[in-house]
């Protein structure tokens, strides 16, 4: 197993990993198999969504935000009720199939850790398997 770590820079941002979990199938000398792609905590996420227009990752952050409000009446003393919510509904995990070596992503596909508490560091972790 591996991990790479993100660096956020904003509350709710996109981050793509795809070049990283690429490299990490180069590294592992990966020819075909499956990667999952875990994140582990639980105000953040991973998803595979559009990576041509940047848009459409603002646009749902901005959707997720207009679901899911920061201030929501919620019970949570920490304050980030909001960023767990999001958390769940993006998931904490991903597979990525790798086959002669390259990830087997759609044209237009990306890997992205979806931050919904920073700015932080965070870790996502990585497991091939062949
Ligand atoms: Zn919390």
């Amino acid at each position: 197993m591996n991990e790479i770590t993100v660096q956020s820079k904003a509350r709710t941002v996109f981050i793509d990993i795809t070049s990283a979990v690429q490299q990490f199938a180069a590294e592992k000398e990966m020819k075909n198999g499956v990667i999952t792609v875990f994140v582990p905590h639980t105000t953040a996420g991973v998803t595979i969504n559009e990576n041509a227009d940047p848009d459409v990752t603002v646009d749902m952050e901005t959707a997720l935000d207009r679901m899911v409000p920061w201030s929501g009446g919620y019970r949570h003393s920490e304050g980030n009720a909001a960023a767990h919510v999001k958390a769940s509904l993006t998931g904490s995990s991903a597979q990525v199939l790798v086959k002669n070596g390259k990830l087997l992503l759609g044209t237009w596909q990306s890997i992205y850790f979806c931050e919904f508490d920073g700015p932080r560091t965070r870790t996502v972790w990585l497991k091939e398997l062949v």
